[in-house]
């Protein structure tokens, strides 16, 4: 069997998937996330032999929170990672053999929630983290945009008298609905201010209601605004607010049919029911990983029968050193360059930190 595997690339967790020519898993494995390239380098590399054990592994994607300079596998401003600059690509390909399609975490979700869904068509996931923003996908892959921008919802200002948003502007969708906007607002130490806030709400806590309604505000604000520009089937709300499922789901429902309700040009659209909630059992981000970078291209037969350890980096790294070299010889270099060639241009997406959930 040969395997494509997706590797997401947290603050505090590496989460991986194998998944075979048709995008079923295989397996999926997690480890923690070490600190600075190097370490996620390695992390990515041990991940990779661990899942590929003696299968052949024709295509790995890695999606990280941050940055990514166009076509370059180059990650920017990974501050959760401790990545101001470094080669991804270039030192994961050190590491394995095969040169990984690198691109912004958001991005990859989405495509990951596209193939779980039947029939494909367009999706935006709007990742509700510490930050806000949407990755947007449909039959020709995600879309990043000119500069990598494309999806950038959190920082659409909403109110001009809204509160300051820490990219500079006042009344953006982030500082309504964003994790950190809320916890600088709501204040203590819960590490889900989100959630605290939601049930201090429900407890009868006039302030958290007051804020609990600014989220759900936001979230409805940033549907709206995902379907009107892009006109997507569906609207998939995920990362770590998500995790508040239908607390957060209802509420926004019925804010977006409330705001359909004097135009019937809105009604029309339906709204309400083109806003779900990405699966919770399922690594939507890695998934779209693996699947994405076999649509990209990164294509590289050479790696197979990996030492299945994680933990055995020396033997891994051993191992990947003849990889490397057998990937060099003239059919591993040209397919690492068609992978190079062919990936969709990375671009920046969302701030650093703004898709962590809090
Ligand atoms: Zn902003």
């Amino acid at each position: 069997m040969t395997l494509r595997i997706g590797v997401d690339v947290g603050g505090t967790k590496i989460l991986a998937v194998s998944v075979d020519g048709d995008g079923n898993e295989i397996a999926r494995l997690r480890r923690p996330t070490g600190w600075g390239g190097d370490a996620v380098a390695d992390g990515v590399a041990a991940v990779v032999a661990d899942l590929a054990g003696a299968e052949s592994v024709v295509a790995v994607g890695v999606g990280v929170p941050g940055q990514i300079l166009p076509g370059s596998g180059v990650v920017e401003h990974a501050l959760n990672l401790g990545i101001d600059r470094y080669d991804l690509a270039g030192a994961v390909a050190a590491r394995i053999g095969i040169r990984p399609v690198i691109d912004n975490d958001v991005r990859f979700a989405a495509v990951g929630a596209r193939a779980l869904r039947a029939g494909g068509g367009s999706l935006a996931f709007l990742n509700l983290g510490t930050g806000i923003a949407a990755g947007i996908v449909d039959e020709t892959g995600p879309r990043r945009g000119g500069r990598g921008a494309a999806g950038e919802v959190g920082h659409i200002p909403i109110d001009p008298n809204g509160p300051r948003c820490r990219c500079g502007q006042r009344g953006c969708i982030e500082a309504f609905a964003g994790g950190g906007a809320v916890a600088e607002r709501w204040g203590g130490s819960s590490p889900l201010p989100v959630l605290a806030v939601f049930d201090a709400a429900d407890a009868g806590d006039e302030r958290a209601d007051g804020i609990r309604a600014d989220v759900v505000r936001g979230v409805e604000a940033a549907v709206r605004l995902l379907v009107l520009t892009t006109d997507v089937d569906v609207v998939v709300l995920g990362g770590g607010v998500a995790a508040l499922s239908d607390r957060l789901l209802v509420p926004v429902r019925a804010a977006l049919a409330a705001s359909a309700g004097a135009s019937p040009f809105l009604r029309s659209l339906r709204l309400d029911e083109r806003v779900e909630l990405a699966p919770r059992d399922v690594p939507v981000g890695a998934l779209g990983a693996a699947v994405q970078a076999q649509a990209s291209g990164s294509r590289c037969s050479v790696l197979s029968g990996a030492s299945g350890n994680a933990a055995a980096s020396g033997a891994v790294s051993q191992r990947a050193s003849a990889i490397s070299a057998a990937a060099l010889t003239d059919a591993g270099s040209s397919v690492i360059a068609n992978a190079s060639a062919t990936t969709r241009k990375p671009g920046s997406f969302a701030a650093s930190d703004s898709n962590r959930p809090r």
